[in-house]
């Protein structure tokens, strides 16, 4: 009996392009796919858009469209990556979608007629409002350090460095990342997701403990039900209530019954794989309540680690208590590093950008294939390393798979026209062999151990390799009593290439695609593989499956943009020449100090300025904290809610100047190009962590 999944992948939000993490996760799961459908399952594939809350509201504000607008512009620019990198979804929609909003207040409504309870409550909360900006301040846009770990700079919903998810109000030193400023507790009526009811916890504990999920992901969950000693002596409890409300203004879905309040970005986010799922059935004619009615469905998402809770509290709970069906699994990936660089997370880091990948003309499958050598079951981080990349494309994918084919297919059609003979009796224990892999391969596959399923393919590559160095087809064809023998060789090194490239299918569909054109064969499948290419069977001409890597691809990839001319900027770096020699005494004239950028606003009437309040460290007669007033013209390069929170080198002892705008007390240091249109992009000079404000740079 042929399966029915329904799969799909994290939902990107619609505030930037897909960065490579992103691409990672959705060839991981489309190999999954492709899987599942060469066994015969029925799988329904989907992603989608999550286009609601602040930060996109924030954004597409200071981008001076709609918020609609604003993420009907990035989905545009979906489709380029997906296509290029053969991630084959059934489905790309959007939370914002009709479906979405129809199905999360349905769900919301479900939740709160409970018949055994509801497990919705409304109650008055303090929450942060900035004063300066007048909003009540999204989870997003409030900085400070996370209650759990300490870590500085985490965002007011969850913390990237330890997992742990909070209300902003449980940050340490809170500021508002809009405008730096202090932010104020006010009054609000918020809805709230009772997990503590002790029905959620017990289906919870029962549903996240039952074995399902990765071993790693299980035991991280345990500890968000239990009572806890922090380091600093205070205590965390179980498992807490969730607010699901937001006030106006608001970019989501407004909350039944109740004006101007607003579903939380991530209660509507995951209800959209539901919503994209519908979305693709109704254009299908078939029936959405009736395929989710289905017993045998089951329902699998694969996700980074940095949205467990989410997942596996919240998702399962919003669907059980709803009366819907639960995922059968959450499966769990790590980070993926460049070069032993910086982590590619949600909401940043780009460093391997995948369409300049594809610009530069690399194949797809390559990474596909670098990827799925280096993923396995497990939630943990792996490294994209470049050297390592061209080491396994070139020595394995094609020095060990490619060339099978590419030493035999020529001998077969110049001396046979195409037709394949008998198979030597080596040849056929070598088949057989191949062939009786398939189950291990087929496991390797499902249980999502691609690493391993590669492993296995090349191991079995390496016994082909080994039978054409044993047989040496290039000296049978020099002796014209060994034609046969010669016809007969190349035929079992092109079975034993058609099985091979049936264990990589999932991997590099394209190649097994130009592989099936040329051997003139079915479409590929692990049953179809017993079912032997017979004797006579022709080939069709062997054309050059897949390129090497070059290294001056790999060096171009992660090279910075070109300066402008290479000899001019020899004799003037950076566009300048240097300037005159002065002494020490004239350089010690300059007083630079380390600054904090307290606040940061835009100058209104100004493209280029942005107004800075530095901190120097300086006190007034009154022993008060004196702040400085620059403008700055990086407004260009920066918004304010970047610089927020920094430190800087500022020239202190610069005579105050009047502008247009006001009296700017100092400079703050940036480097640029001296030909800015030539060569955009102003950096603001960052110390190295431990510089305080007012500290003199030498
Ligand atoms: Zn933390």
């Amino acid at each position: 009996m042929p399966r029915q999944l329904f799969v799909t992948t994290a939902l990107p939000y619609a505030n930037g392009n897909f960065h490579i993490g992103h691409i990672m996760e959705y060839i991981q799961a489309d190999i999954w796919v492709r899987h599942q459908r060469m066994l015969g399952n029925a799988v329904d594939f989907c992603g989608a858009d999550d286009t609601h809350g602040a930060p996109i509201m924030i954004a597409a504000e200071k981008a001076g469209v709609t918020p609609q607008q604003f993420v009907a512009n990035i989905a545009a620019g979906r489709k380029q990556y997906l296509d290029g990198f053969h991630i084959n979804f059934d489905n790309w929609h959007s939370t914002d979608g009709p479906e979405n909003h129809e199905l999360a207040r349905q769900i919301y409504r479900d939740l709160r007629d409970n018949k055994d309870g509801s497990l919705i409550e409304s109650r008055t909360i303090e929450q942060f409002f900035d004063p300066d900006k007048g909003m009540f301040l999204p989870d997003r846009f409030i900085k400070g350090e996370c209650p759990k770990c300490h870590a500085k700079d985490q965002y007011g919903d969850n913390c990237e460095q330890c997992g742990a998810v909070y209300a902003p109000t449980d940050l340490i030193k809170p500021y508002s990342a809009l405008s730096g400023a202090k932010p104020e507790l006010r009054n609000s009526v918020h809805f709230f997701f009772k997990l503590s009811d002790p029905r959620c916890v017990e289906f919870l504990q029962q549903w996240t403990q039952d074995g399902k999920l990765q071993p790693e992901v299980a035991n991280k969950i345990k500890e968000w039900f239990t009572v806890r000693t922090n380091p600093d002596g205070s205590t965390s409890e179980g498992l807490g209530d969730w607010d699901i409300s937001r006030d106006a203004p608001y970019f989501g879905i407004e909350i039944p019954d109740a004006p101007g309040k607003y579903f939380y970005v991530w209660l509507d986010a995951p209800i959209g794989y539901l919503a994209s799922l519908k979305n693709l059935l109704g254009q299908r004619g078939q029936d959405y309540d009736a395929y989710m009615a289905n017993p045998e469905l089951e329902q699998y998402h694969f996700i980074g680690k940095d949205i467990v809770t989410f997942h596996t509290l919240f998702w399962p709970a919003t669907l059980h208590f709803s009366g819907r069906k639960t995922p059968d699994n959450i499966f769990v990936h790590g980070f993926l590093t460049v070069n032993n660089g910086e982590k590619m997370s949600k909401s940043r880091g780009t460093g391997l950008d995948p369409l300049k990948y594809l610009s530069l003309g690399m194949n797809p499958e390559w990474l596909r294939y670098y990827l799925a050598a280096k993923l396995s079951s497990r939630n943990e981080d792996i490294d994209f390393n470049a050297d390592d990349f061209m080491a396994r494309v070139n020595s394995d994918l094609i020095g060990k798979y490619i060339n099978i084919a590419s030493r035999a297919a020529g001998f077969i059609t110049k001396r046979f026209e195409g037709k394949l003979g008998e198979v030597t009796e080596d040849g056929a224990a070598l088949l057989h062999q191949l062939r009786s892999e398939v189950g291990t391969i087929e496991q390797f596959y499902e249980s999502r151990e691609y690493a391993k399923a590669l492993r296995e393919t090349m191991q079995l590559a390496d016994k082909v390799n080994a039978y054409v160095d044993a047989n040496k087809p290039w000296d049978l064809a020099k002796k014209p009593d060994q034609e046969g023998r010669l016809q007969d060789v190349c035929t079992v090194c092109i079975k034993a290439f058609r099985i091979l490239t049936c264990y990589l299918k999932p991997v590099l569909p394209a190649l097994a695609t130009q592989v099936e054109a040329f051997l003139n064969i079915e479409p590929l499948n692990y049953a179809n593989i017993v079912q032997p290419m017979a004797t006579g069977h022709v080939i069709g001409t062997y054309q050059h499956l897949m390129q090497r890597v070059d290294i001056k691809q790999l060096d171009a990839l992660f090279e910075a943009p070109e300066p402008i001319e290479a000899a001019q900027e020899t004799a003037h770096p950076g566009g300048e020449a240097i300037a005159p020699t002065i002494g020490i005494d004239d350089f010690a004239r300059i007083d630079l100090r380390i600054a904090k950028i307290v606040d940061c606003q835009a100058v209104a009437g100004s493209s280029k300025l942005l107004q800075l309040t530095l901190d120097v460290g300086e006190l007034d007669e009154a022993g008060q904290p004196r702040l400085r007033n620059v403008f700055s013209g990086i407004a260009s390069s920066y918004s304010p809610e970047q610089l927020v929170g920094k430190l800087t080198v500022m020239v202190a002892n610069l005579a105050p100047r009047k502008m247009k705008f006001g009296i700017s007390e100092g400079m703050v240091l940036a480097a640029s190009h001296a030909d800015e249109k030539a060569q955009p992009g102003i950096y603001v000079l960052e110390p190295f962590p431990g510089a305080q404000p007012g500290m003199r740079v030498h």
